[in-house]
């Protein structure tokens, strides 16, 4: 499953080849993917021109010139590619390799410099989606999302109002999508172990008193930011079929502290922790017992 980082690296790759592009001719392949596409999808799309690819949470946001916004989520396996074409350096996107049956939708785009080119979405398990909103509060993906971890409304003081009171371990807690959009399972990991937090414990101890946060808190708020922007820096990185821009793969290698390293020296310095593997809420959760309490 991509996680943010991952998504924030498709749409840096993907900016300087659609923004600015006119949409001439919107193919789409079968009726659905996880969903039914909108039934207007393709009449929305053709003769707008993409002003800008944003990203929320993990859902990639092409903004149109006709007030629309193109929502697009990956799901576990979904890609996009230019047809017979290759990146100039450095751009990166996902792109699993390719097969053509799994091409779902095709886009014809005029971009401004680039001249024509074939933008075509492929998601061989098909969980991911497509969607169409004007205005955010009415779509139903984005509408009560929390904060994004990289914007200055995701801070400690956020999250001791969440957390006061909370029996939820800790992991459970930053899995919320009300407390922080976006964050991920292996990201979770990797920040509770940055701010030594152990992610069985309950959310609600980490809050004083009066209400305000805990240090911890504040050093998970900067742990969180770190591991997701030395993730982007690293250009995504929990994919096996990530690929470059040249198809090489091994692009995106990305050292992780804690995440599937069970057994493992813990990498803080001065402690002599082994990593552990435990389950919560069915997944996979990685920890050092001894820096992490
Ligand atoms: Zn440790």
């Amino acid at each position: 499953m991509p996680e943010l980082p991952e998504v924030a690296t498709v749409r840096r790759g993907l900016e300087p080849w659609v923004g600015g592009a006119k949409i001439e001719k919107v193919t789409l392949n079968r009726p659905d993917l996880r969903f039914p596409f909108p039934p207007d999808f393709a009449p929305v799309l053709e003769g707008a021109t993409i002003e800008t690819v944003g990203r929320r949470a993990k859902y990639l946001l092409f903004r149109l010139d006709n007030g629309w916004t193109w929502l697009s989520h990956l799901g576990m396996t979904g890609s996009y590619r230019f047809a017979g074409r290759r990146f100039k350096e450095p751009s990166r996107y996902y792109e699993p390799g390719v097969d053509e049956k799994h091409d779902h939708v095709v886009l014809d785009l005029a971009h401004p410099s680039e001249g024509r080119l074939t933008l075509i979405y492929a998601d061989p398990r098909r969980f991911g989606f497509m969607d169409l909103f004007q205005d955010e509060a009415d779509s139903p993906y984005l509408a009560g999302l929390g904060p994004e971890p990289l914007s200055n409304a995701f801070n400690a003081d956020e999250m001791a109002a969440r957390f006061r009171g909370k029996q939820a371990p800790m992991k459970a807690a930053l899995l919320d999508q009300r407390v922080v959009a976006g964050l991920g399972n292996i990201y979770v990991s990797e920040a509770l172990h940055r701010a030594h937090i152990l992610p069985t414990r309950a959310a609600g101890t980490l809050v004083l008193k009066s209400g305000a946060p805990s240090k911890r808190l504040d050093l998970l708020a900067d742990g969180v930011r770190a591991v997701l922007n030395e993730a982007i820096e690293a250009g995504g990185s929990t994919l096996r079929d990530f690929r470059d821009a040249e198809g090489g793969a091994g692009y995106f290698q990305h050292h992780f502290a804690v995440y599937d390293r069970e057994g493992e020296a813990c990498p803080t310095p001065g402690c002599r922790g082994t990593i552990k593997r435990i389950v919560q809420s069915g997944r996979a959760t990685y920890y050092c017992p001894v820096c992490q309490h």
